[in-house]
């Protein structure tokens, strides 16, 4: 065991060589922060969303799709630092961001008697070929974290997505939603022994994904879905 004394030296050492930076602003971290710094932690835009009060993203799926709740943690918002923080997450191999926003996310919503019932939590799972390409679905870390501090088991063999959809930026939410319907499928040799699920995403923009995942999960009968988003974007 390395004497804490020397583990501390290592550390100072560490953060010369390394230093650790905020990925919101490029500040140095100080000791005790990860991620992002204080400063910018506080800047966060926090959506207060939780699962009892009906908020924006309960009101994007009203008559689209019968969600038993909708959250999301965050706003997408014009600081950019969530667009900063999920671009980091998504693309340049941070995957360790959706552990900090899932223990953040998961801390407040561990108290939350309608998440009392969920069983399991689901994330919407990448292609196989993109999930390869990645090295990981950058929606685990933060399912995972979230699954702990409810108490729920995180299943990632429940859903599968079965066409390689292009990453969509047109606007069209009729041809988005047709393109993704198709897309997923329940795994038929996982077991589905479970009434409550939290479905998680990283973005919610016009709901077609999430509205897919859900109509593909209501095959297995009886079964409730609540969603969970890292961020949304706010709705004009
Ligand atoms: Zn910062």
């Amino acid at each position: 065991m390395i004497p804490k004394r020397l583990a501390k030296i290592i550390n100072e050492i560490n953060n010369i060589l390394l230093p650790r930076v905020c990925f919101g602003c490029n500040a140095q971290l100080y000791r005790g922060e990860s991620t992002l710094c204080a400063v910018c932690r506080h800047d966060v835009p926090l959506t207060d969303h939780n699962f009892v009060q009906e908020n924006a993203v309960d009101r994007i799926f009203y008559g689209r799709i019968p969600l038993k709740k909708g959250a999301s943690f965050t706003f997408f918002s014009k600081n950019g630092l969530v667009k900063n923080l999920l671009h980091w997450l998504k693309y340049k191999n941070q995957e360790q961001i959706g552990e900090f926003l899932g223990a953040w996310c998961g801390a407040n919503l561990s108290g939350d008697e309608n998440l009392k019932t969920v069983d399991v939590v689901i994330p919407v799972p990448l292609h196989p070929k993109k999930l390869k390409k990645r090295g990981y679905n950058q929606v685990a870390l933060f399912a995972q974290t979230v699954a702990e501090s409810i108490d729920a088991t995180y299943r990632d063999d429940v859903l599968v997505k079965v066409v390689n959809t292009k990453t969509q930026t047109k606007k069209d939410r009729q041809l988005r939603w047709e393109s993704s319907k198709e897309a997923f499928q329940l795994n038929p040799s996982s077991d589905h022994h479970f009434k409550h699920v939290l479905l998680v995403d990283d973005v919610i923009t016009t709901g077609a994904t999430i509205e897919a995942c859900t109509q593909v999960l209501q095959q297995i009968p009886g079964i409730e879905v609540s969603v969970l988003s890292m961020a949304m974007v706010p709705q004009g």
